[in-house]
């Protein structure tokens, strides 16, 4: 039996549910209180009009919010990349070949090992705020590994990609085309029951847009529906190919022309902006404004990996967008949250109206703005997750 639970005295409330509050895309609510039952959200609103319950907490004037919804990481490896990261910070410029180091140290691992890494930077997530988090393969590149990878990551989270195709395996670099048939063959064959989507690295030294098209098109031949890394390091075909592939996301985007723009305003694929990899490799940021501007749906993440963005922060994550890529305090935390349910086409999490997952977030300040004007300060006070009480 259930039991429902007010939370009261909420300072500002973030439901991301416009008929609900200032009907502005966030739905703030201020003086407001939450009232959840079992794990779901039954009711938001001004706290005096709060309903009866069984049980009421007083948030002593915090900002409640979603929980961040994280819809890219890498969290299923082995090893570090703390030299490459000291070499790049000493000028040497990063290559797509960085991720043959992780490979090695990934096969090279015990299930028991990569598990428990993976058990780590999930919880460290959570900590701060992250509630739902999409991960990886393509550390493994074999058929035996890219499945013990999946396999491990399904028993922790429900948001579960293939990335057979990281990057070619270094035993096959000579033959491309022979991985692309591995990775769409025997490799797909034995993903695919434990994944939900299937992912590529269109990029110049990884897939082009024929391989990058062969293989979504075999994922979701299979079930898997398909997302791209996509113009990250340079122009190149990821972001019209996924638009075209109806892909939920396009991961990256910091390379990108008018047409791809355009293609992106006019499709149901989400841009998702990960500006811990341009801070990490020391890159351009991606161009927020633009996009919104034009009308794209927008989600930002952290692509946690240990080569380009060794960081599981989603707060640190907004702080960059709002510094450096032009988006608002209310656009970057809209993104993090509803932009990432919209990235993984969820409508059960990154919003707090009634129906929704009780997943959320009390800051330790009265606003989420704050997540922007307090860089680096751990701000996550408590976080709940489907109705209870885990940080
Ligand atoms: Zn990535």
């Amino acid at each position: 039996m259930s039991s429902s639970t007010a939370i009261t005295n909420i300072a500002t409330l973030v439901t991301n549910d416009p008929s609900l509050g200032d009907n502005s895309p966030l739905g703030l609510i201020q003086d407001a209180a939450l009232v959840i039952d079992g794990e779901r959200v039954v009711w938001a609103g001004e706290s005096s009009k709060a309903p009866a319950t069984d049980n009421h907490l007083d948030a002593g004037g915090k900002a409640v919010l979603p929980g961040f919804v994280d819809s890219h990481s890498h969290l299923v490896f082995a090893g570090d990349r703390t030299a490459e990261f000291n070499a790049r910070m000493s000028g040497r410029a990063y290559s797509a070949g960085g991720i043959r180091t992780t490979v090695a140290a990934t096969r090279a691992a015990s299930d028991a090992e990569l598990e428990a890494n993976l058990a780590r930077h999930l919880a460290e997530a959570l900590r701060q705020g992250t509630t739902t988090m999409e991960t990886k393969s393509g550390y493994g590149l074999t058929v035996e590994d890219e499945s013990r990878a999946l396999r491990l990551a399904a028993a922790h989270t429900d948001e579960v990609t293939y990335l057979g195709a990281h990057i070619v395996a270094p035993e096959l670099a000579e033959d491309p085309a022979a991985y692309v048939a591995l990775v769409t063959g025997e490799m797909l064959d034995a993903c695919a029951p434990h994944a939900r989507w299937i992912d590529v690295f269109c990029e110049k030294g990884a897939f082009g847009a024929d391989q990058a098209r062969a293989i979504l098109t075999a994922g979701r031949a299979k079930g898997l529906h398909p997302r791209v890394h996509a113009n990250q390091l340079s122009y190149g075909p990821g972001v019209q190919l996924a638009v075209e592939l109806d892909a939920a996301s396009a991961d990256h985007c910091t390379h990108l022309t008018d047409a791809d723009v355009d293609a992106l305003a006019g499709g149901n694929t989400v841009a998702t902006l990960l500006p811990g990899a341009e801070f990490s490799t020391r890159a351009e940021w991606p161009d927020a404004r633009r996009l919104l501007d034009a009308g794209v749906t927008v989600a930002l993440s952290t692509d946690c990996n240990p080569g380009s963005s060794y960081t599981s922060s989603v707060p640190f994550c907004v702080a960059l967008a709002v510094r450096d890529m032009g988006m608002t305090p209310d656009e970057a935390v809209w993104a993090a949250t509803a932009g990432g349910a919209a990235a993984l086409r969820r409508t059960d999490v990154g919003r707090l109206g009634p129906g929704a997952r009780a997943d959320l977030v009390l800051l330790d300040a009265p606003s989420h703005v704050h997540l922007a004007y307090r860089p680096g300060v751990p701000l996550v006070g408590e976080v709940w997750r489907s109705g209870v009480r885990v940080a």
